[in-house]
């Protein structure tokens, strides 16, 4: 079975064509610029070129015609006819309080996915734009939404409650939602298996550290916390966000520069986080890092800054649970920052958690970074959320 995964944002859209006899992925691409002057798409075949056409996309469907024919093109192309696509998943940012699980399409899970466009105006309705544009150029093919925010759906009232006054969640389900669900998900399950963990022993905090960062608490696979909260902006800080804030802040910045609700929620979403905290230096931790072997204090900041909020929300976490049994990272930071793992990690000696330098060292795979006398088993997971959509859709299709 082959299964088309689609990531649409607004004016781009990734894919991914995922043979799931092995699990293997046969193509991969990304079309920019779609409705933009100067659209492109950029085709990737393992061991290939990489294949870029410069072309016109007006629409996401012109965009998916594109994919399709780079697909099945005779020089280019992975797949003889169309007809070998079995399914497609789609990646959805927000399933509202309606959503708990994937979803296969239908009018009724369209409507939910419009009904969700409030609460992810930026998402929602271009991932609904390329579902639509899918339907439209393979009609018959089934298409499966898979929601970030499903996995935090598991939690309880307790967590996923504001203290606000009743009537906003009930007139509008204000609660905390949590993003980056489907990582979260891929990865708690994955260290399981990878840890073999037994049944009763599955408290597993999962730090999602990537330019947006979130960390869960999950109990065998079941969310018991999450950081993001209606959006992806509560929690940690972020490459440009600025994660956890009194609101109190807002009221102060926009009645003294008198600027709009929505000029501050820009700054907090997009000019805040390690850029706003390193100087506008760089929202990339790269960057960072180097800026702060060079001595750059400001980067140094961001860095500590990152690092400390980490530490709290897993020292949280772990008394949410009474516990930990794993303790897994994963995205760019997560995976590759050895020097920021075993940082994070050194603020948990006390609880008797060790990690091993050379093991810490290794990339690229699952790996158990902490010692055999480590009171708590530490990890390195990398993430797969193309991989997590497409065993979704094929559960689902
Ligand atoms: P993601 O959003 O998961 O793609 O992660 C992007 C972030 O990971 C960026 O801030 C990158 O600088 C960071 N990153 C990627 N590789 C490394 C690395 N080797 N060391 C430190 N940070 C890295």
């Amino acid at each position: 079975m082959k299964v088309l995964v689609i990531n649409a944002g607004s004016s781009s859209l990734k894919y991914q064509l995922i043979d799931m006899e092995n699990e293997s992925v046969i193509a991969k691409g990304l079309c920019e610029r779609i409705g933009i002057e100067g659209s492109q798409l950029t085709h990737k075949v393992p061991g290939k070129e990489d294949w870029v056409q410069v072309n016109p996309m007006p629409t996401h469907e012109t965009a998916i015609n594109m994919v399709l024919s780079a697909l099945v093109d005779k020089e280019h192309g992975v797949i003889a006819d169309i007809k070998e696509i079995d399914a497609v998943g789609h990646r959805v940012v927000h399933g509202g309080s309606k959503c708990a699980e994937s979803i296969k399409i239908d009018e009724e899970a369209k409507a939910i996915i419009k009904e969700c466009f409030d609460l992810a105006p930026l998402h929602n309705p271009a991932n609904l734009m390329g579902i639509e544009a899918c339907e439209a150029c393979m009609p018959g093919v089934p298409n499966v939404a898979v929601f970030d925010t499903s996995f935090g759906m598991g939690m309880e009232p307790a967590a996923y409650r504001y203290a606000i006054p009743e009537e906003y969640y009930d007139k509008y389900q204000i609660r905390r939602y949590g993003f980056h669900g489907t990582s979260h998900n891929f990865v708690s399950h994955e260290t399981m298996a990878f840890a073999e963990l037994p049944e009763d022993k599955r408290r597993i905090v999962v730090c999602h550290l990537g330019n947006g960062s979130s960390i869960s608490a999950s109990i065998n696979g079941k969310c018991v916390d999450t950081s993001m909260g209606l959006t992806p902006l509560e929690g940690l800080l972020m490459g440009t966000r600025s994660g956890d804030i009194d609101p109190a802040v807002l009221q102060f910045i926009m009645n003294h520069d008198n600027i709009s609700i929505d000029e501050m929620l820009n700054i907090l979403n997009k000019k805040s986080g390690a850029l706003a905290l390193s100087g506008n230096l760089s929202s990339d931790f790269r960057d960072l890092s180097d800026a702060e072997a060079k001595g750059d204090e400001k980067a140094k900041l961001a860095l500590d800054a990152f690092k400390h909020r980490v530490t709290k929300y897993i020292g949280a976490y772990i008394a949410a649970m009474g516990g930990v049994d794993a303790i897994a990272f994963t995205a760019g930071i997560g995976e590759n920052d050895k020097d920021m793992r075993a940082e994070i990690m050194g603020h948990f000696a006390y609880l008797g958690i060790k990690i091993d330098p050379e093991k810490n060292s290794i990339r690229g795979k699952n790996v158990e970074i902490s010692t055999e006398d480590s009171a708590v088993r530490v990890f390195v997971i990398p993430t797969n959320e193309e991989l997590a959509i497409a065993r979704e859709t094929v559960r689902l299709a």
